[in-house]
């Protein structure tokens, strides 16, 4: 087919390739022109390849440039290093992209939620450089770089930019932190400076997590290095329904990884029970970033039209449907 993409998909564990066959159930029916290159991540593949993070995967998604990836399990504590973080450190996918949108019918404390978070995925504490100075003293060092908060802020802007978002919020603590986090702040202005059509405001991480409980609609794009972020995507999350409804991307210069926040779900894996709303969402996000706009506002417009009707629901959500069931209903209103 002409100007077919690969698309590289890696299935993960636990209800990973449940979720996954689901969503490229919806991509055939959808007739994109996608081909799909599976590839092997994640806990249940170590005994075949020594690593949860094959070499051929990593050079299957550098040469498709997207992926499509399920769940992939960790350890707590010792083990293999994560394949979500070997995969963000092999393919320098220095941003986390999580869009929060209330889901039709889906009861949660708020109404509208309509909020991206951008998280800066390379450094903070996250960089791993952590030391004993003498045992019963652990230090553990915060990275913070102009280069990266400034890729991360032009990333945000840039998103806000091209999706008509009127607001970016850089989330901080340089009241404290006043050389570490008033850089990241000082690199937002600056880049802030190049988008005056874009309201720019800052908050101090902890009022933000009040103000979000209290009326998350006030937000638009948030901007937040590596730890904040992280954190505050879940507490987003949860604004909606929780893991189980929000899609997420790991994007970088040149690769993009599209993938479902939530784990493998050990509890119901195998099931065929899961719901695969959370990797469709994310099949969305893929479908515009390969700038398949028809075909991700009808892959879009077919949940929400499932989740409005609100006759098929899977477990999570308080339904009876299998993730087949729930999946058919959305090939229907495709
Ligand atoms: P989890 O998200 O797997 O499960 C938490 C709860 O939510 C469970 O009760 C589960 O049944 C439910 N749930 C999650 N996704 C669901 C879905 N799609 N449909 C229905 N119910 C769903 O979180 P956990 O138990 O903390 O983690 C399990 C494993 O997943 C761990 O090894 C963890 O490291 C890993 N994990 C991986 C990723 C990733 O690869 N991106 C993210 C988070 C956790």
């Amino acid at each position: 087919m002409a100007n077919t993409r690969t698309v590289t998909v890696l299935n993960g564990d636990g209800i990973g390739p449940e979720v996954m066959a689901a969503t490229i159930r919806v991509l055939e029916a959808l007739k994109v022109p996608l081909e799909f290159e599976y590839k092997d991540a994640g806990t249940e593949v170590v005994a075949k390849y020594g690593t949860n993070l094959p070499h051929e995967s990593v050079e299957a998604v550098l040469r498709s440039g997207v992926a499509l990836k399920g769940p992939t399990g960790t350890v707590v504590g010792g083990g293999l290093p994560s394949a979500n973080v070997g995969l963000r450190k092999r393919l320098d996918l220095y941003s986390s992209l999580r869009p929060v949108k209330s889901v039709p019918n889906v009861k949660t404390r708020y109404e509208n939620v309509d909020l991206v978070v951008v998280r800066e995925n390379t450094e903070s504490l996250y960089s791993g450089l952590e030391h004993i100075i003498v045992p019963g003293v652990v230090e553990a060092l915060k990275i913070i770089t102009e280069k990266a908060s400034t890729r991360i802020a032009k990333f945000a802007f840039e998103y806000a930019r091209k999706h008509g978002r009127k607001k970016v919020t850089a989330v901080h603590k340089a009241n404290i932190m006043k050389l570490s986090d008033g850089l990241f702040l000082d690199c937002c202005r600056k880049v802030g400076r190049e988008f005056p059509e874009i309201h720019y405001e800052e908050v101090i991480i902890d009022n933000l997590c009040m103000q979000l409980v209290k009326d998350p609609t006030r937000f638009d794009v948030m901007v937040l290095e590596n730890l904040y972020g992280d954190i505050v995507s879940d507490l987003c999350a949860g604004l909606v329904g929780g893991l189980g409804v929000v899609p997420g991307a790991n994007i970088g210069e040149r690769t993009a990884v599209f993938e479902a926040v939530h784990g493998t779900a050990p509890d119901i894996a195998g099931k065929g029970i899961a719901n695969p709303t959370a990797l469709m969402m994310s099949a969305v996000m893929m479908l515009d970033y390969l700038d398949m706009r028809d075909e991700a506002r009808r892959m879009e417009n077919a949940i929400h039209k499932v989740y409005t009707e609100a006759k098929v629901r899977t477990g999570d959500l308080g339904g009876g449907a299998t993730t087949r069931e729930f999946t058919d209903a959305i090939i229907a209103a495709l």
